[in-house]
């Protein structure tokens, strides 16, 4: 038998300390921090309980508190290492709740020269780093973090090089934001968000190939999402006095993406501006062939019929579309946005009362 383990076992846990903890579990934060202070009036070297009563604190929105508590316990000499790492930890997510954001990496410091490389230190600052929009920092520790643990994550060292890249275009530093992103798409290859930013800042440095050329990779690998560049693709090559090179942008993202209905509706727009209200009606129709529930669709498709004076059709379509309206309605929550298809008085989702009503 190991006597100094014995030995160790004699400074016994306080009951109310048990106590206090199951309280604290409980979420009965009233009664658990009254718990800590009978313990800390009766022990003062009770540092758990301290720490504790200072993290009840923190939880109750009086971080000012948990600081004091946790600042008068660091000036204490007899405290072993396990709760100096403790009391650190503390005071990290203190100043982190007061939004003092140097304060708290400067803890963090701290907590390396207890912890080398610690995951909960590494994790703190990548949070911190990220409500302090410095994303290049983030992506540092990241990469930091991901190597200690030998793990691989590239789509999301990508995204926060993505972000690096957006708070440099904030600041209208175009190619430094550009160099970001090229770098995001070299670590994860199958990323599209970079070249939709990549995009932006050529167009806003008024280069509108560069622009087009990186839209239209976005385009390209992420289909689902292509209709987010429609837009401004199309408003390019108008400024550029280039349409032929709109319908040509369509046809090649339907060629990828047969039922594309945006880029479909894209196109048929094209057609109709043109004044070939002919071909608009044929793609239109053949369309609502494959995607039958599109609003969007019928609402181009009765324009359509309407410019060729075909009223009754219009109305049928009207009629279509209320139907179709009528059989996807959603009902949502006020409170957390929960979505249900029947009507509900109660929230499953957040417990709110009387907070759903019908998505308009
Ligand atoms: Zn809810």
């Amino acid at each position: 038998m190991n006597l100094f383990f014995w030995r160790k076992r004699k400074d016994k846990i306080n009951p109310l300390y048990t106590e206090g903890l199951n309280l604290m579990l409980a979420g009965e934060h009233a009664s658990a921090m009254e718990k800590f202070r009978q313990i800390v009036k009766q022990d003062t070297e009770n540092i758990n309980a301290y720490n504790r009563l200072a993290e009840l604190y923190r939880q109750t929105n009086r971080p000012k508190q948990a600081l004091k508590i946790h600042l008068s316990l660091t000036i204490r000499t007899n405290l072993t290492d396990f709760q100096k790492v403790q009391v650190h930890r503390g005071l990290l997510e203190d100043w982190e709740a007061l939004g003092k954001y140097h304060k708290a990496l400067k803890i963090a410091e701290k907590l390396y020269s207890f912890q080398k490389n610690n995951l909960w230190t590494l994790k703190a600052q990548i949070r911190i780093y990220k409500k302090m929009n410095d994303w290049k920092s983030a992506h540092q520790i990241l990469t930091q973090m991901l190597k200690i643990r030998h793990e691989d994550n590239k789509p999301l060292e990508a995204l926060y090089l993505m972000q690096y890249g957006i708070t440099l275009m904030q600041q209208a530093q175009y190619s430094a934001a550009r160099k970001q992103f090229e770098h995001a798409n070299h670590i994860d290859p199958n990323g599209a968000a970079p070249h939709l930013y990549s995009g932006n800042s050529y167009s806003r440095e008024n280069n509108p190939e560069k622009a087009i050329e990186e839209w239209s990779k976005f385009a390209q690998k992420d289909p689902e999402n292509a209709f987010l560049v429609f837009e401004k693709i199309e408003k390019t090559y108008f400024e550029m006095g280039q349409f032929g090179r709109i319908a040509q942008f369509y046809e090649s993202v339907l060629r990828n993406d047969t039922d594309n209905v945006q880029a479909t509706a894209g196109l048929a727009d094209f057609y109709e501006k043109k004044g070939d209200t002919k071909s608009a009606l044929d793609l239109v129709e053949r369309t609502l062939e494959l995607e039958p529930s599109s609003i969007r669709m019928r609402l181009l498709y009765s324009k359509l019929l309407n410019k060729i004076g075909e009223k009754p059709a219009v109305n049928q379509q009207i009629d279509n579309m209320l139907n179709i309206m009528s059989k996807t309605q959603v009902f949502i929550c006020a409170e957390c946005n929960f979505q249900s298809e029947d009507m509900l008085w109660l929230c499953p989702k957040c417990s709110a009362e009387n907070s759903f009503h019908i998505q308009t």
